[in-house]
């Protein structure tokens, strides 16, 4: 395979960039996991060096570490001896712009295995989960804080940096409480209210993912602005505000699902409340999108689904919401805002 930055030598060699991708999945994955990525934080180190620290042979590491050079991710200044890249300092743990999460979440076996199976989801037009994980997603998630905080992790590296653009772009200081349901650990709903200092959180999703982001929220000194709810949208109570955020909600859910979560959202609502959902949305001209990919994804892993303007704005407005506006996201996120309907 040749390195992502030299020229293609023919259109084998591309065919087989594309086929191999999921090498560089476990190739990225296993570089954080091990704690390869870590070790290279302070700078260069020669390879017998980190695999001491680790306790690993150095005749194994290094053909790893070669990979992450090849996937990007690694520089060898020879005699073996490695540094991350620009890319690479995206692999390190709290870093702005990391990606360490998404690196962990989508090489464990939550996303792995399902995808394995890719064939039998289309076939059925249903998650892979229980048969490659034993029980679905969600349930396999939380059985396992390790694998909660993967996950809080990955959403969280997404939502960063459209949580900067959300706050932007919607003045959210006349409204007194901003919910985020399903809202992880926070992220997302911490930009909002950095940006604005007059609102009041509240922050909903599964208790063992409430239980995780208390810590977070402290860390940014936000904790005495954020209401914790751990909860099931589904089942209990969801809290009453003034504006919802819904980000990368609706497409883990069927229509059927996906409706219910909203009807709650309206029927718990004050009138005139706002609901600001944040999801790729996929072209309606059939022009290829990243969108379609994720859409493969929910597919496989959690039995959703990607949707067009179209289907939202009738998703929207069969559950008593107006969609208002949209507004693009420079990470490919659209912003739809709604309004309760009277
Ligand atoms: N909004 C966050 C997380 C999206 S992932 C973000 O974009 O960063 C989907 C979230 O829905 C997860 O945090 C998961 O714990 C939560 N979730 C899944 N099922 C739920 C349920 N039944 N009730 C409440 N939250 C749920």
């Amino acid at each position: 395979m040749a390195p992502p930055s030299e020229p293609l030598a023919s259109p084998t060699a591309q065919f087989m960039q594309y086929v191999t991708g999921y090498w560089i999945t476990q190739i990225l994955g296993t570089l954080v996991r091990l704690e390869v990525v870590e070790q290279l934080a302070g700078g260069p180190r020669p390879c017998d060096d980190v695999a001491r620290a680790l306790g690993l042979e150095g005749q194994h590491l290094y053909r790893l570490l070669r990979g992450g050079v090849t996937a990007g991710m690694l520089v060898e200044a020879p005699p073996r001896t490695f540094a991350l890249t620009p890319l690479g300092e995206a692999l390190r743990r709290g870093v702005p712009g990391s990606m360490r999460g998404m690196a962990l979440a989508m090489s464990n076996p939550g996303h792995w295995l399902p995808w394995g199976q890719l064939g039998e989801a289309v076939r059925t037009g249903r998650p892979r989960t229980q048969e490659t994980l034993g029980m679905d997603f969600w349930g396999w998630l939380n059985r396992d804080p390790v694998l909660t905080e993967e996950f809080a992790e990955a959403m969280g590296n997404i939502s960063d940096e459209v949580g900067v653009e959300l706050a932007a772009l919607h003045d959210f200081s006349s409204l007194a409480r901003v919910a985020d349901i399903g809202g992880s650990q926070g992220v997302l709903l911490g930009h909002v209210l950095k940006a604005h200092p007059g609102c009041r959180g509240i922050l909903f999703d599964q208790p063992a993912v409430i239980t995780s982001a208390r810590a977070r929220l402290e860390a940014q000194g936000l904790a005495d602005r954020v209401e914790l709810v751990g909860g099931d949208f589904f089942a209990s109570g969801i809290p009453e505000a003034e504006a919802y955020l819904l980000k990368f909600i609706l497409h883990d859910w069927p229509d059927a699902q996906a409706t219910r979560i909203l009807q709650r959202l309206h029927d718990g609502s004050p009138s005139g409340a706002r609901l600001f959902v944040l999801e790729q949305v996929i072209p309606d001209d059939g022009s290829p999108s990243f969108a379609s990919l994720l859409d493969l994804n929910m597919l496989a892993v959690v039995g959703g689904k990607e949707r067009t303007v179209d289907e939202f704005r009738t998703l929207l407005a069969a559950t008593g919401w107006t969609l208002e506006g949209i507004s693009p996201s420079r990470t490919g996120m659209s912003l739809l805002e709604a309004r309760r309907k009277l």
